[in-house]
């Protein structure tokens, strides 16, 4: 089997040298254990924050460790009841070929249901994650608007595309003109703003008030930097913002809560929260999984019939895994990023 290490911890942007591909003996399962053979892994952002010995809610990838991350493939040998060959599981299965593991920690998918790639985004953690702070913590009312970054990725789309439908006014913001054509043609938000254009967090604020004529109650915060000091100001009185991530400053180490958020003030920040009442919610959507059920028989239906959209970026070959995860934390991707494994 082959699998993907960490070699070294990043200084600022992932490298390649921070990554090594190497080859391993075959796992064998243990008892109440099966041997997974992976098909497509899932990249998210949160992986960049593994990268870093830095205090977390989850441990740091040590050095010499196979990366973390989702995955989908067939079950090929099986010790345990509950799965048997040619069955096709999602389970943190990491950056490899294969993993062994126990049965128990792996969901059993129906291919005649959604594509296998669908369990890694949009029928996934990040379509969930999306569904979940959207609706508990953004409390989306008709009427309202919504601003949302990172707008085209498997966040943001399930997040534009549910608020839009329940009858608010979206507006995205993305990385370049094609983005911010998919968020629209695609994914039906009223506009969308390439932030790319925009040199200063003043100048995209003034084009976001153009966006948002009724200023903006609900910001869906995916970024952080640039955008957050944009739309700040712009937030009307009892606004709420979900706090889902801030990928901008993953790279500063800011996902360990311990670097200096460059650029951007706290004093300025704080008192918009004060003066105007905002709730603020951070959230992990890995302490929310009671509600994923409820999430897929709401959600799985209407990505089934097409009402639902989503596109898939998917790269080709374990050993690209780590360009295409550096290129999806720079908006390389068009789309959810997975790479196909075998
Ligand atoms: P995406 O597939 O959207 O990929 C990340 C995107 O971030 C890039 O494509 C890029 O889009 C955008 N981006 C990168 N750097 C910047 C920047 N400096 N300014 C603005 N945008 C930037 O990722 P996901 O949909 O999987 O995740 C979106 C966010 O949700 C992330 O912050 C992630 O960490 C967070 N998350 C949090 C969870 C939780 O439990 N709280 C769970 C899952 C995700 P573009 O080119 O359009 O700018």
């Amino acid at each position: 089997m082959q699998h993907i290490v960490l070699a070294s911890r990043p200084t600022g942007a992932p490298t390649q040298d921070n990554f090594k591909l190497e080859t391993a003996p075959m796992p064998e399962p243990k008892d109440g254990e099966v041997l997974v053979r992976v098909q497509y892994m899932s990249l998210d952002p949160y992986m960049r924050g593994r990268m870093d010995d830095a205090k977390s809610y989850a441990a740091p990838v040590p050095i010499g460790g196979t990366l973390e991350g989702g995955g989908v493939g067939e079950v090929i040998s099986s010790r345990s009841d509950y799965l048997k060959p040619g069955d096709s599981v999602f389970g943190m299965l990491g950056w490899a070929t294969h993993a062994v593991q126990p049965a128990k920690m792996l969901r059993k998918l129906d291919p005649a249901q959604a594509p296998l790639t669908a369990a890694l985004g949009v029928l996934g953690m990040p379509g969930f994650t999306g569904w979940y702070g959207l609706n508990a913590l953004g409390r989306p009312k008709a009427g309202e608007t919504l601003v949302v970054a990172a707008a085209t990725g498997p966040v943001g789309s399930m997040v534009g595309q549910l608020a839009r439908k329940a009858g608010l006014r979206v507006v995205g913001i993305a990385g370049g003109a094609e983005k911010c054509a998919m968020a629209k043609d695609v994914y039906g938000f009223d506009d969308c703003l390439d932030h790319r254009a925009y040199e200063t967090a003043r100048d995209l604020r003034s084009a976001l008030k153009d966006a948002c004529p009724d200023g903006i109650d609900i910001y869906y915060e995916n970024v952080g930097g640039k955008v957050l000091e944009a739309v700040l100001p712009l937030m009307n009185p009892h606004g709420r913002i979900p706090v889902c991530g801030m990928i901008s400053w993953y790279d500063a180490g800011a996902l360990g809560g311990d670097a200096d958020s460059k650029g951007l003030t706290a004093p300025a920040i704080w008192r918009n929260i004060l003066v105007k009442f905002l709730s603020v919610n951070g959230f992990i959507i890995s302490n929310h999984y009671d509600q994923y059920p409820e999430f897929l028989s709401e959600v799985a239906p209407q990505v089934v019939s097409g009402d639902i959209k989503f596109v898939e970026d998917i790269a080709e070959g374990l050993e690209n895994a780590p360009s295409a995860f550096m290129g999806m934390l720079k908006g390389a991707n068009r789309g959810k990023q997975i790479v196909k494994v075998g």
